[in-house]
């Protein structure tokens, strides 16, 4: 009982709640982040995350992801200093404790990029973040969007596009996100996701203008 008040109380204290940013391969959500981050700069902080994956051309480490081995994310993930991991498209992905901190620690709103299964594992904790889901219009714009962005080999376009015929349908299922917003107009999306946040932003730009 004291062990759950004390954790609910840590995790009042670790600042704004975060948000949490799923949806398929291509959908758009790095689009829609960055922008937020870049209109936001001063509210919102990147959860990077680690991934055994390749950067691709642009991506910079301790930036975009942090690049490691599979042993060293393994040996990571034994000495528990993972929220979550999962396995997507032949490579493992995982937030770290140390991540979210140091976004919390600027009591800055922190953004989680994560796939389904990161989805259900942070419902189980105690980071109580808003949950937005981004889908594409349909498959079809979402395999030309994969295609078009020229980063994945065609097995990996077809791995993403197979876990995203899955991903489509929980992602519609209620109760599992707050907000679903359908990237089809970029413009549109990224002001459906301005209004969805807010309230969110206001507190903090609030809170941070006082302190
Ligand atoms: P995710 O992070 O969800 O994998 P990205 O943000 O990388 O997706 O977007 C996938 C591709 O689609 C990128 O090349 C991006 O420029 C493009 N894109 C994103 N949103 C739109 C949109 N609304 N209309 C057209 N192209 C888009
Ligand atoms: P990408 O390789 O396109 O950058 O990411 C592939 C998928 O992994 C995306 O759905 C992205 O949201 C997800 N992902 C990125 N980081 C993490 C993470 O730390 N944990 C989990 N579970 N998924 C992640």
């Amino acid at each position: 009982m004291y062990m759950r008040y004390f954790s609910r109380l840590l995790s009042a204290m670790a600042g704004p709640r975060p948000v949490v940013f799923s949806g398929p391969s291509g959908a758009g959500k790095s689009t829609l982040l960055k922008k937020l981050m870049k209109e936001y700069e001063s509210v919102f902080g990147f959860s990077v995350s680690h991934t055994t994956r390749n950067p691709r051309p642009g991506e910079e480490n301790g930036k975009d992801y942090h690049y490691v081995t599979l042993e060293v994310m393994q040996a990571g993930i034994e000495n528990g200093e993972f929220i979550e991991s999962a396995e997507f498209s032949g490579n493992m992905y995982g937030t770290s404790k140390a991540a979210v901190q140091a976004v919390q620690a600027r009591n800055l709103i922190c953004i989680l990029d994560i796939d389904m299964q990161g989805v259900m594992n942070i419902k189980k904790t105690d980071l109580h973040p808003l949950y937005i889901s981004i889908q594409p219009p349909s498959m079809d714009v979402l395999e030309k969007r994969l295609r078009d962005r020229k980063t994945e080999s065609e097995e990996s376009l077809q791995k993403r596009l197979k876990i995203a015929t899955v991903d489509m349908e929980l992602g519609k299922e209620p109760g599992v996100f707050d907000v679903l917003i359908i990237n089809d107009n970029l413009e549109e999306a990224y002001g459906q996701l301005k209004h969805a946040l807010l309230e969110d932003v206001n507190k903090v730009k609030k809170v941070n203008m006082s302190s």
